[in-house]
Parts: structure tokens; sequence; C-alpha cells
């Protein structure tokens, strides 16, 4: 099949190339010149794990290109939208501005039969408003929506072998030549089993905010327990893993620390609120407020830590902070609580220094006024406190006696909970997690 995606970053990208590995002909469209230019050539503009082994592996096929000209979606049957959808500068609500722009700048070449599948994170009713713009140029052409549920870290393997696949039709029935189509796409997926349901369009859309939603919730009330830990001198990681054994609970995203961040949590829980909101149902989410509010608290927390380890002052201390991407294998950056910490310890009078194996590039442009070293050894030299703020292998693998040989004073304050207290506290650092004693 001839598919274009329209939006190549941290999903498109990902997405264009899965699909020409699927066996489609696939162009993949993009305003930013550099990234084309950097796809076009097999290079992964971003950091992904298997992804420019796998732009190498299909760019050989011939079936995977790339390119600015949305001229260039003409001919294609489906038309992935993979664009961003940010949060809006000063309010809540998400920007609809590049989603908007795609469908619009999509519309003179969309030709009969063709379909028009979003995958970007919207606001509940957005799919029903495009459908009516596409068919108002495109009688014959349809709108569907699919939402993607990839993890970044994980993406290759999230998008080729997806935990299921929703698929939004404007009738919710499975007569819909949209799910003819859309089956045709991920055939080898379901060949293999993976679960496939076919909703109107709301509800898909609502759930990937829904989803989203619940993930921060389990983080947030994980991290409240951690608040009511420290309060009581209980150690949060012991109490995950024994709630987490009732399978009704579970123990997935149940990791006290310092809170989500990312390019999709925390926007898509502040537009899920916003949206209910015009709705007339936001009492339905002030809860999320709480999500927000307890996540945020974890920054502030960490700093308020690291002034307790240094004896009360940040003045002057030479903090480490060990990680910058929202999470590991991952350089994104956007949110990130590590690089967020790190902004207001410097700001407090700290002399910081962050080392991440990936994300530095993104890091620097976003905060110009830290500093940065490459080098994990370097960073650690002299420091007067590390902080393990991204949980990189790496990280979780160092040596607390040869550490010690790095510092200029052992503390360390694990913004995880993943190193193990009782070795670095025989090997003489001060400890300190979050909800542990
Ligand atoms: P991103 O910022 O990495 O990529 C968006 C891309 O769209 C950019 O490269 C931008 O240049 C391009 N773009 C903007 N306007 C365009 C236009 N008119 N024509 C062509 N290209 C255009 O964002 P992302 O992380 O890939 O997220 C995209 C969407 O997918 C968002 O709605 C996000 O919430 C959703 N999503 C992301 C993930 C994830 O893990 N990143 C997972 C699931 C869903």
């Amino acid at each position: 099949m001839r598919i274009s995606v329209i939006g190549c970053g941290y999903l498109g990208a990902v997405h264009a190339a899965c699909m020409a590995k699927l066996g489609h002909d696939v162009i993949g469209i993009d305003l930013d010149e550099h990234k084309i230019a950097e796809l076009s050539a097999a290079r992964a503009p971003f950091f992904e794990p298997g992804l420019e082994e796998l732009l190498l592996d299909v760019q050989a096929t011939g079936r995977l290109s790339f390119t600015t000209d949305l001229g260039a979606a003409k001919g294609s049957a489906v038309h992935f939208i993979c664009v961003g959808t940010p949060q809006k500068k000063g309010e809540n609500g998400a920007d609809m501005t590049f989603v908007d722009a795609a469908v619009d700048a999509l519309l003179p070449f969309l030709t009969e039969g063709d379909v028009v599948v979003g995958k970007s994170t919207v606001p509940v009713g957005t799919a029903g408003r495009l459908a009516s713009v596409v068919r108002h140029v495109q009688p014959e052409a349809d709108l569907a929506w699919n939402p993607e549920f990839l993890r970044e870290g994980h993406a290759v393997s999230d998008t080729l072998a997806p935990d299921r696949l929703v698929y939004g039709v404007e009738n919710g029935s499975e007569d819909h030549r949209s799910v003819t189509i859309l089956d045709s796409v991920y055939q080898s997926a379901l060949d293999a089993g993976t679960p496939r349901l076919v909703t109107d369009l709301p509800t898909a859309e609502l759930v990937k905010t829904a989803a989203n939603s619940f993930l921060a919730t389990k983080i947030s009330f994980i991290n409240a327990m951690a608040e009511l830990c420290d309060a009581a001198g209980a150690d949060v990681s012991l109490l995950a893993d024994a709630i987490g054994l009732d399978d009704r609970i579970g123990r997935k995203f149940l990791n006290a620390g310092i809170g989500f961040g990312g390019g999709c949590l925390p926007k898509d829980i502040r537009a899920f609120m916003a949206r209910a909101g015009e709705l007339g149902a936001d009492q339905a989410l002030t809860f999320l407020r709480e999500v927000d509010a307890i996540n945020m608290r974890r920054r502030t927390r960490v700093v308020e830590l690291t002034r307790e380890l240094c004896g009360g002052s940040l003045l002057g201390q030479r903090v480490t902070v060990l990680g910058a991407a929202f999470k590991p294998e991952s350089d994104d950056v956007r949110d990130s609580p590590a690089l967020s910490i790190a902004a207001q310890l410097q700001l407090q009078g700290a002399v910081v220094t962050v080392t991440d194996p990936e994300a530095l590039a993104n890091a620097s442009r976003r905060f110009p006024e830290l500093h940065y070293e490459k080098s994990t050894a370097a960073a650690l030299r002299n420091a007067d406190v590390i902080l393990l703020l991204t949980e990189w292998r790496e990280y979780l693998d160092l040596d607390p006696y040869e550490t010690a040989e790095s510092v200029a004073v052992q503390r360390v304050l694990d913004g995880r909970n993943v190193l193990d207290a009782r070795k670095w506290r025989a090997a003489g650092w001060t400890y300190r997690g979050l909800g542990r004693p």
C-alpha cells in the first residue's frame, strides 16, 4: 500500500520506517529540512534504540523516502497525521495549529478513496471536526483516528508489535471502509494476534487521553504514598512491591521518584482538563489537577532534599546531575523533571553539572545556562553531592567504592529509588531516596 506520514518527529519517523518495514511504500513528510535531510541519509534525527538500523534496512529496499514537499502525499491511499500537539503557551489546552495546518495542506492532494488517519493525541471532538473538513473538499475520502501508544525508548518494537490497535471511524462500525484499509496496513500485527478495537471517533480520541491520565495518576498515587512514607518513616519501595503483588493493582508504574515528564503525559492531562471544561464536564477531571500538583511537588522536594543533604545551603555546592532526558533510552528533554530540578538548583546558587549519554545536545538548547559534561567520570569529579535523576543503565551500574574516589563529598540523592541503599551506605555514602527511610 502507498502510505504518507505527515510529521516525522518521535512518533512519525518511527511510524514511517516501521510501515516500510511491513512492506508498504512510504513517503515521510516534514516541514523541518534538517530532519528530512537526516532521515533521507538514513540517520535518526533523535536517539531511539533500533531506529537508525531500521532506517538503513528499509531505505535499501527503496520503499521509504522523505521530503518536505506535501504534494508528494498525492497518490498515497493512507495519510497518517503525526504532527505535534504541544501545550498552548500560557494555557492548559492543546495547540492544534500544527494538526489543522497539516490537514489543510493535505486537502488539495486527496483523491477518491483516500483515508486520512490521525495518530496525534488530540482533544476529543477534533476528529469529527476534521472529518467534515475532509468531506467538504473530497466527499469520497474518509478520516479515521488511530491513536498511538508507543513508548519512547521502545518505539520501534511498540510500532511493529503494538499491544492493541484502536480504529476510530465515523459510524463506529466494523463495516466502515476505513476498517478494511487499516486492516491491510496492520495485517502483520493482526496476524500475530494483536487485539483490534473499532470505535466511533470520540471514543478513539478519548482512549488515548484516558490511558495517559491513568498512567499519570498511578505515578502520582505512588508519589503521594512516598510523601506519606517520608512523614511516617516508612519505605515506599517495599510498599509498592507489596501492593503491586495484587494483580488488580500491578507493580508497573508504581516507582516513586521525581515524577513524570516528557512530551506527552504532562501536556496531555492538562489538555484533557481544558477540554473537559469546554464540554462542561470539568468536575470529572478535577482529580487530574491534584495528579499534576503531586507531580510538580516532587521537583521541589528534590531541591529541598538536596539542600538538606548539603547541610542547609546550596550556595556554591557542586551538584552533579546524572541524567537529563525525561527517561532512559531517550534523548527527549521536553518537560524533563531532571532538567527542571537541575535548573532550579542552579538558580538557588548551586554549581550544577549535568551529564547524560544521549540528551546533552537537546538539554543545552533548552537550558544553555547549565554546565554539561559528556563523560560521567568528568561530571562526577569533585562533586559535593550527586543526584541520580534519569535511570540510565550506566548510572545504576556505578560502583559506590570507585565513585567515592572521584567526588569531594560522598552524598547521593537517588531520585528514582534504583540504587541499592545498603551497598552505597556500606561504602561510606550518605544516601537519600524518595520516600525511603
Ligand atoms: P515531535 O515534535 O517530535 O514531532 C512533530 C513533527 O511534526 C515535527 O518534526 C514537526 O516539524 C512536524 N510538523 C509540524 N507541522 C507540520 C506540518 N504542517 N507538516 C509536516 N510536518 C509538520 O512530536 P512527537 O513526539 O512525534 O508527537 C507527535 C504527536 O504524537 C503528538 O500529538 C503526541 O502527543 C503524539 N504521541 C507522541 C508519542 C511519543 O512518545 N513521542 C507517543 C504517542 C503519541
